[in-house]
């Protein structure tokens, strides 16, 4: 992804940096050629800095009183997840072209948010890995991508939903495994797609009440041990869906290096997880979502009585996980109709609300965090001089009011690397939110 040329300066703002620090008021953010050199009060800032941002060379952005944040990273991001109203929809509905052009609104659309950065949590057929290398082309706009591709599952697990008399198995979404060597089988296949992160599901979830609940095993311990065995032999990493206690310590005791939900942490998880610091993406907003929209869509009862339970548990454990010194990404599942494309802040709002993190804490969450999730943290997530201007400027005071996250038309720039790619100051046509599907 190219980076602007000369220099960039944000005043006139607080500056909220990523570090869980608080906030400087009356800041002064200096770019030069895309990478932040200044980052801290006026008042401190060189004076030969401020000479040079005086010239009339600089794009000077007005920060009208607002907030100046590091870009956001969502940490689970399905761009091929086009806001479908069942399941199944998922790998049946739309052939691999169109879900690719689908793909391609939704990380626009990501970046109009305010997301600068994004780490895929599963993709349908390979189109991730592609769609990262068409941002970091410029051939169209989106976060910086860490890509995963199809997802891994144990044969009869939640993602083995066509029943095997349609006999189209489960071909764009999943590859299915029984057994250790298929597991190495399907990393291989991952590794010749080149994805960075091997998405599994050792368990199950409330949307499968009936065989694969939220306190079922989806894989087993040989088959996800394989799988973290094999990705870090090829220098990939391993995540995987994690509700059930038992599957989380599973997780952790095969090695692997990220846990998405980790919703029903015990204390002998909590300190394997903490030993080896594995961070956790919880997405708790689509709980939420779940249980307000899914009577709309159909959704059992019994389904959402799951949600429920989940919501509880997913809520205490992140809470006990970031007391505790963990490290949460803020990453939502988003691209289910209750739950579509465009909410991503959201996530941090329910944070704020339901959650009790504190404001400067969910957007650690949400950009320092996040990085570190992606293994760029000297690359991106803070506002630091040395770093890319992977930034937002927003008007108002994000730390007073998260909702204004949520708020696209308070958006004064969405920058990356220097360049103003949305935001108020970027002069294009943004795909309306949740539109796409
Ligand atoms: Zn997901």
């Amino acid at each position: 992804m190219k980076t602007a040329a000369g220099t960039l300066v944000i005043r006139n703002g607080q500056l909220v940096d990523g570090t869980g620090r608080a906030a400087i008021p009356d800041a002064l953010v200096v770019a030069q050629d895309g990478k932040i050199v200044y980052a801290g009060p006026v008042s401190t800032a060189p004076a030969g800095l401020l000479q040079t941002t005086s010239s009339s060379d600089a794009t000077v952005i007005d920060a009208r009183g607002g907030s100046i944040l590091p870009g956001l990273v969502e940490a689970h991001f399905h761009p091929t997840y086009f806001n479908v109203a069942a399941l199944e929809d998922l790998d049946i509905k739309y052939p691999v072209e169109y879900v690719t052009l689908l793909a391609a609104a939704n990380a626009k659309l990501a970046l109009e948010c305010g997301y600068t950065a994004a780490r895929s949590g599963g993709s349908l057929f390979n189109i991730d890995f592609w769609l990262k290398k068409a941002i970091e082309k410029d051939l169209m706009p989106g976060p910086r991508l860490a890509s995963s591709g199809r997802e891994i599952c144990g044969v009869g697990g939640l993602m083995d939903w066509n029943p095997d008399f349609r006999r189209i198995g489960m071909e764009g979404l999943v590859l299915l495994v029984n057994g250790p060597n298929e597991a190495r089988a399907a990393v291989r296949k991952l590794v010749k797609d080149g994805v960075e992160w091997v998405k599994t599901y050792p368990t199950g979830d409330a949307a499968a009440p009936d065989v694969n609940d939220h306190h079922t095993l989806c894989m087993t311990f040989e088959e996800m041990h394989a799988v973290v065995q094999t990705a870090h032999n090829h220098g990939m990493k391993v995540t995987g869906h994690c509700r059930a206690t038992e599957g989380i310590k599973n997780a952790l005791k095969a090695g692997y290096d990220a846990l998405e939900h980790a919703t029903f942490i015990d204390d002998e998880s909590l300190e394997l997880l903490l030993a080896r610091q594995v961070p956790i993406v919880p997405a708790l907003q689509f709980e939420l979502a779940s249980i307000e929209h899914g009577p709309e869509y159909g959704m059992p009862q019994a389904v959402i009585d799951g949600h429920q339970e989940t919501l509880e548990g997913g809520a205490e454990s992140a809470r006990r996980i970031l007391r505790a010194g963990g490290v949460v990404g803020m990453g939502g599942d988003y691209g289910f109709a209750w739950n579509p494309h465009g909410d991503y802040a959201k996530e941090l709002c329910f944070f704020v609300n339901y959650v009790g993190f504190t404001p400067l804490e969910t957007i650690q969450c949400a950009t320092l965090s996040g990085a570190k999730i992606m293994g760029r943290d000297k690359e991106i997530g803070t506002v630091e001089a040395g770093k890319l201007a992977d930034l937002l400027v927003v008007e108002g005071d994000v730390v007073a009011n998260i909702a204004l996250l949520e708020d696209r038309s308070r958006f004064v720039a969405v920058v990356q690397g220097g360049v103003i790619k949305a935001g108020q100051l970027a002069k294009q046509i943004p795909v309306a939110a949740g539109q796409v599907g």
